[in-house]
């Protein structure tokens, strides 16, 4: 409730928080998002309202006594090198129950044919740095849109992720943002073959809507949410750097589950949306970077393993290093979460 109490304090950043333009505005992008383009904030590379927070004595503090903490995730959005593969008619047979075709697909990928399947090899290079992260998994039926693999096809793999001590978590398919039974299905289904409880989760496409995706996740049972950020700006997207709990500005109540949002995704930095170049990538990451740091706050970050090769995975591993020599705290959505409600007074 402090937390609360400190940012009603300012109707200005009460309705940054609270998201308040998102409820008027009748704009939405061709995904059903709320656009970084329609939003009056014109600061969205500054967390207005965590600093505000920090301003008026709010008080957080991180594992190690490390100054700030970067949340660091991964959405598997394929695992097969192009739709038109070979692979992907193995996923086709094994989805219509041909079982005996389907093992040619898992063979390779054991046998380190397809690229994507580089969990192990993302894991080793965080490690490197000390770091660990979250995978988003899909966990789609055969008739659902952007269906590129059945996750039973990951079960091994998912089973190294947990025993590594990363975290495995749900990535929205494209209706669980406004469909609770959706969403609870793909929990289900991932949480069968992890066999153990999905706590946190990301939507792809970023999909969302405010507050009523909040509701529905909570609904669904999940702890914690990070897909909460604009796909089309990397920042702050309600002047928060600080995980939180939303609130519904129509029922006036806190919603029950913690918010650690999304600041930089990789495919808003390049070609697809703000097109920076590879050098004014990194001035602006790095400069998010030092802003979270300088607020005690949490950077989360989302690298897809798809791009986690050349020179987009060199980018990820200069983020890695220089977060080390600043002394964050790199870790999964699930040990922030943790962290967050046992040691942080909000
Ligand atoms: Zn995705």
């Amino acid at each position: 409730m402090e937390m609360y109490e400190r940012l009603q304090k300012d109707p200005g950043i009460w309705d940054l928080f609270t998201c308040n333009e998102e409820y008027q505005s009748t704009i939405r992008d061709k995904f059903n998002r709320f656009p970084y383009y329609a939003s009056k904030n014109r600061t969205v590379f500054e967390p207005k309202a965590s600093e505000f927070l920090i301003e008026n004595g709010f008080h957080v503090e991180y594992q190690d006594g490390s100054p700030f903490a970067v949340c660091l995730t991964h959405d598997i959005d394929k695992i097969y090198e192009s739709v038109s593969s070979k692979a992907l008619s193995a996923v086709k047979n094994f989805a219509g129950g041909k079982f005996g075709k389907s093992i040619i697909s898992i063979r390779q990928i054991r046998s380190k044919k397809i690229p994507y399947v580089n969990f192990e090899e993302i894991m080793d290079l965080e490690e490197q740095y000390n770091a660990r992260s979250s995978f988003y998994i899909l966990a789609l039926e055969p008739s659902d849109r952007d269906y590129t693999y059945p996750v039973e096809h990951l079960e091994h793999e998912l089973g190294a992720i947990l025993d590594r001590g990363w975290e495995v978590g749900l990535h929205v398919g494209h209706e669980g943002y406004r469909d609770l039974n959706k969403l609870m299905a793909e929990k289900k289904n991932l949480e069968k073959i992890t066999n153990n409880s999905v706590i946190g989760c990301r939507n792809h496409y970023l999909h969302f809507i405010v507050p009523d995706t909040w509701e529905l996740l909570s609904k669904a049972g999940f702890a914690y949410d990070c897909s909460f950020g604009y796909a089309d700006c990397t920042g702050f997207r309600n002047g928060m750097c600080h995980p939180f709990r939303p609130y519904n500005l129509q029922k006036r109540q806190i919603i029950d589950i913690t918010e650690i949002p999304l600041v930089i995704m990789d495919g808003s930095l390049s070609d697809t949306y703000m097109r920076l170049d590879p050098e004014t990538s990194w001035t602006l990451t790095r400069r998010l970077i030092d802003t979270v740091a300088a607020c005690h706050g949490v950077i989360t970050i989302v690298w897809h393993n798809h791009v986690l090769a050349g020179e987009q995975r060199t980018f990820y591993e200069k983020i890695l290093k220089y977060c080390r020599e600043k002394n964050a705290w790199m870790t999964s959505g699930n040990d922030i979460f943790t962290w967050w409600k046992h040691h942080i007074k909000d």
